[in-house]
């Protein structure tokens, strides 16, 4: 068997249930991705919306697409017909460009905010209170053709496993003010916790992560 196949076998074992595996494929042949289809794997991440659009044309349709990475709003429109869930919505203009072609499309797309966790500058996403101020925002409660499913964020990239950790966890805690103080109204799923990439997934997963984001732990490094 090949090494994708057992990376992919092993890392299903070790997150599911309790978790959504996302592959994340980003910078990877479609050989690399129809290796992990046929052990299964129906959900990939992808950060780039031409990359990940030229993947969707070429691969079978039953394939969930998940963009993971920062997105110009005049793009979105390429992805707007066929995406599943899109984890890195950071702005409230990104997510009005998100509810207009979705409903160009006539479908609903589900989308994740990104919350800003990380000590380092260069994430993007949401600070607590900014996420409250869209989440009371008129317009935003107008928004039909989109579903919030949940939060995502990154950590810093460091080995310190507390500060890990705490970042994690105040992204739950947030998460969790979100769901407990029902901020969004009951036609959004809120449910989904996306946390933890190859480096710390295990932390994610003990600070309540549902959704882990795997790249070259399954597919090996990355050659930019
Ligand atoms: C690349 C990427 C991942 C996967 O990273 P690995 O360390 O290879 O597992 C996860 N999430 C996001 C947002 C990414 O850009």
């Amino acid at each position: 068997m090949s090494t994708i196949k057992e990376s992919l076998l092993r890392f299903r074992e070790s997150v599911q249930p309790k978790a959504t595996l996302v592959a994340v494929s980003k910078t990877k042949p479609i050989s690399d991705l129809e290796e992990a289809y046929e052990v299964g794997q129906r959900i990939f991440g992808e950060n780039k919306i031409q990359e990940m659009t030229e993947k969707w044309e070429t691969l079978p349709k039953d394939i969930e697409w998940h963009m993971i990475g920062h997105t110009q709003r005049n793009k979105v429109k390429y992805m707007a017909p066929y995406v599943h869930l899109i984890h890195s919505v950071d702005s409230p203009r990104l997510l009005k460009e998100i509810n207009k072609q979705a409903k160009n499309n006539d479908r609903v797309i589900n989308c994740l905010l990104q919350v800003h966790i990380a000590q380092e500058e260069s994430k993007f996403g949401f600070d607590e209170q900014e996420l409250i101020t869209l989440l009371n925002d008129a317009a935003f409660k107008e928004y039909e053709n989109i579903q919030i499913k949940g939060l995502m964020g990154m950590a810093t990239f460091t080995d310190n496993e507390d500060q890990v950790r705490a970042e994690f966890k105040s992204l739950a805690a947030t998460f969790n003010k979100i769901k407990t103080e029902n901020l969004l109204d009951s036609r959004h799923e809120f449910t989904e916790l996306s946390m933890g990439m190859t480096g710390d997934y295990k932390i994610a997963l003990e600070e309540g992560s549902t959704m882990v984001r795997i790249g070259s732990a399954i597919f090996g490094n990355r050659n930019y």
